[in-house]
């Protein structure tokens, strides 16, 4: 599928120091390693409702790790999948009596919007789950071939042959100190894996499971539902950790660098998705998870049932400036849960227009320590408010001197605050 395209990052003068990130699997901060090629999976969106802050907000934050990277002098490749076929999709088409493929088609499109406003860099690779079903199959089918997954039974009118991967299975395959075992990422006991699981797309009292928590791999066909060949597990679709781990075991090396995504991807999704790539590959599937908090409105949650989501492209309609949107993101670190507040808004506008004053008055040799600073900030667990609070101190300073602008510091911190923030002033 094809991705957006990214605004030209300038180069900057210098290097990133090596960079620490928080691991939610090690559950602390780890430095990453200085590969050759650093590699990204961040996990898409299903697209049956607007970008809503707190998906804007986790694209932001890895955005933040992909232009570290870049500043380090590395090469990065990125993967991100779009879930464009899954039960929230038809259910809201359903629902809304629209086709499922035109609003999954309406949907990627504002997102990809509101990720090109935001000045998120694209991914090398931007793949949907429906061109991936052919690849999914036979994973899911060897998973079956190695009594890693099963079939169920249908009951109370559901058809038979829905398949299951099976948790306790999985976890007993090997005694390697990296082997996948449930818990191995989320670190969660079993109860508060319980509570997760249903309440974020999972099935815990599905007749004829083994264990409440193995999630599905493949769906097989509903009457009414989408579904595509699936060989010898019958036509259907698949499920959505399956279909994650497979598009990064196919376009990233094994363990990649970093999967990331929203905190509530942790349990069931990211926990799921590193036991079927070791179940298929023998090898971790990330060397390191890392994930970003969750965004309110007004100190609630957001949701579409609260009918409180502040969208991007909703904001973008009403003439608000992308780059103070991305601000007032960036002023929360983004591993924190936080909310969206017109305050918050109105002063990263704010912010914005000293910096951009501040430009008028670049004194001469200031830009070096700043850049220093920003990098100091963003190498260490992408701490953006630390970067941002450098930019404003060196503004205020500079508005308050009002002296003429050294062209060159001028430039440099322009381009530094697009290279290493993504703003343009
Ligand atoms: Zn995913």
């Amino acid at each position: 599928m094809k991705s957006w395209t990214s605004r030209p990052v300038p180069r900057v003068p210098g290097t990133m120091p090596a960079i620490r990130l928080f691991d939610t699997a090690a559950g602390r901060e780890v430095a990453l390693e200085n590969e050759g090629r650093p590699s990204m999976y961040v996990c898409g969106i299903t697209p049956y409702d607007a970008t809503h802050m707190g998906h804007a907000a986790s694209y932001v934050a890895f955005d933040l790790l992909n232009r570290a990277w870049r500043d380090a002098g590395l090469d990065v490749a990125y993967v991100q999948n779009v879930t464009d076929v899954d039960d929230p999709l038809l259910e809201r088409a359903t629902a809304t009596g629209v086709d499922w493929r035109d609003l999954a088609t309406g949907q990627i499109e504002l997102f990809q919007a509101d990720m090109e406003a935001l000045n998120v860099l694209p991914p090398d690779h931007y793949v949907g789950a429906v061109e991936s079903i052919a690849l999914i199959v036979p994973e899911v089918e060897r998973l079956v071939e190695l009594g890693l997954a099963y079939t169920v039974q249908g009951t109370n009118g559901e058809p038979d042959g829905d398949v299951y991967y099976d948790v306790e299975a999985a976890g007993k395959q090997s005694v390697a100190p990296d082997a996948w075992t449930l818990g191995s990422i989320s670190g969660l006991t079993e109860s508060e894996m319980l509570e997760l699981f249903a309440e974020r797309g999972g099935d815990p009292g599905r007749a004829g499971k083994r264990q409440a928590l193995d999630p599905l791999l493949w769906r097989v066909e509903r009457e009414g539902e989408p579904s595509w060949p699936g060989g010898g597990l019958g036509a259907g679709r698949p499920g959505w950790h399956i279909e994650c781990t497979v598009i990064a075991q196919k376009y990233l090396p094994a363990p990649f660098t970093v999967q990331g995504g929203g905190s509530d991807l942790i349990f069931p999704h990211h926990e799921m998705g590193a036991g079927h790539a070791y179940s298929l590959a023998g090898v971790p599937l990330a060397r390191h998870y890392a994930h970003a908090g969750m965004v309110g409105l007004d100190g609630e949650k957001m949701s579409k049932s609260k009918g409180n989501l502040v969208l991007v492209s909703k904001l973008r309609a009403a003439g608000e400036d992308p780059a103070a949107i991305r601000l007032a993101i960036l002023a929360h670190h983004y591993r924190s849960d936080w909310s969206w507040t017109d305050e918050g808004f109105e002063a990263a506008k704010a912010t914005i227009a000293t910096w951009r004053r501040a430009l008028g008055h670049a004194p001469e040799g200031s830009a070096g320590p700043l850049v220093a600073e920003m990098r100091a900030a963003l190498s260490t667990d992408l701490d953006a408010p630390a970067a941002v609070a450098s930019v404003t101190r060196w503004a205020e300073q500079a508005n308050a001197d009002g002296g003429p602008a050294s062209p060159s510091d001028q430039a440099l911190v322009k381009n530094a605050v697009d290279a290493l923030l993504g703003i343009l002033i």
